[in-house]
């Protein structure tokens, strides 16, 4: 039986109605039909072959929200019409020795869903079963949908560097994954420092839980944070004063990123060894995070600000995300 889906037939092209055989199901296969699917900043590298790792043609998605439709003969952790979620990845062999420590993104044989697969923006996609988390009740799926991509990249970072409650915490740039940060590292308990380039995003950031909002081109603004920060979280991807940023770090602090910025990061080892600093990187999160993300997230109202629209309407909605006017995740209805 095909799959109907969208995909784009060559690198940068606009996407096209496009069908497909996904052959017979894997034992330890399941089938989801797709009801909400999320744009990641991702999904438009992906098209492009920004990274140098796409398979044409090429059906994009990968924050997947639905129902479970079919299962392989061996499936055991989701049942046959359970609501579930499937984020970047979609399969990992399952015994090395990161799969062995639920870090499953570190496997050599991780498997995206929308890269060499394909993915969510279609009728169906289909999974292994471990990479299918069954969604909190009470959870909306549309805003539970940017969660499995976006949430975990922005949780996954603060629990992998053990951020505290006791800690500051800065998050640089206030969109699609930012927004969520705030929401995550104020809900841990964490004083909040929100930085953006557009003024007129401080009362959403302090809103979201953003304890103090810096205009991060104002350099009298961010000279005033240093020596306060025990972590920063980078989830901008345009090129900053980088060294500005760590010394805003205060001893054994930790500048992350999560925004994959391509121009090198240029700092001074001096600026890192007097305070005991690093700089460091995160991508996704592993099975065990991500359970632990829903779960947290429902407990603690955080979700995705979304601007909802229905399948046919892709190209539009990957437009928005292109030219960054989603406010703040834009997710595809079926
Ligand atoms: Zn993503
Ligand atoms: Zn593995």
């Amino acid at each position: 039986m095909s799959i109907k889906a969208y995909a784009a037939m060559a690198a940068k092209e606009t996407l096209q109605r496009f069908e497909y055989d996904p052959g017979p199901l894997g034992p330890h296969e399941i089938e989801v039909a797709v009801e909400y699917c999320g744009i990641c900043h991702s999904d438009v590298h992906v098209i492009d072959n920004d990274w140098m790792n796409g398979v044409y043609p090429l059906v994009p998605g990968h924050e997947v929200v639905g129902k479970v439709t079919r299962i392989g003969e061996h499936v055991s952790y989701v049942k046959v019409g359970q609501r579930v979620g499937i984020g970047w990845q979609c399969n990992s062999c399952g015994t090395c020795e990161w799969c062995g420590i639920g870090e499953e993104p570190l496997c050599s044989q991780n498997q995206a869903t929308c890269v060499g697969h394909h993915g969510g923006f279609a009728q169906s996609v289909r999974a292994n079963e471990r990479f299918a988390f069954p969604l909190p009740e009470g959870m909306k799926s549309e805003n539970a949908a940017p969660l499995l991509c976006g949430g975990i990249t922005v949780y996954s970072p603060l629990r992998l560097y053990s951020v505290q409650p006791h800690h500051r915490v800065g998050v640089v740039g206030i969109g699609g994954l930012g927004h969520m940060a705030v929401q995550f590292a104020n809900a841990m308990g964490c004083e909040v420092t929100a930085f953006s380039t557009s003024a007129g995003k401080a009362d959403e950031a302090r809103r979201l839980g953003a304890h103090e909002f810096v205009v991060n081109t104002d350099p009298d603004a961010l000279k005033a944070q240093t020596g306060k920060l025990d972590f920063i979280l980078v989830t901008a991807f345009a090129p900053l004063d980088w060294s500005a940023y760590v010394a805003m770090l205060r001893p054994h602090g930790k500048l992350c990123f999560v925004g994959a910025v391509l121009q090198p990061v240029s700092v001074s080892a001096f600026d890192l060894l007097l305070g005991y600093k690093s700089i460091c990187g995160s991508a996704i999160g592993g099975r065990t995070l991500i359970t632990e993300m829903l779960d947290f997230a429902a407990r603690n109202d955080v979700q995705a600000m979304t601007e909802v629209m229905p399948m046919d309407r892709c190209n539009e909605a990957l437009a928005k995300v292109r030219n960054n006017t989603a406010r703040y995740r834009m997710v595809l209805k079926n």
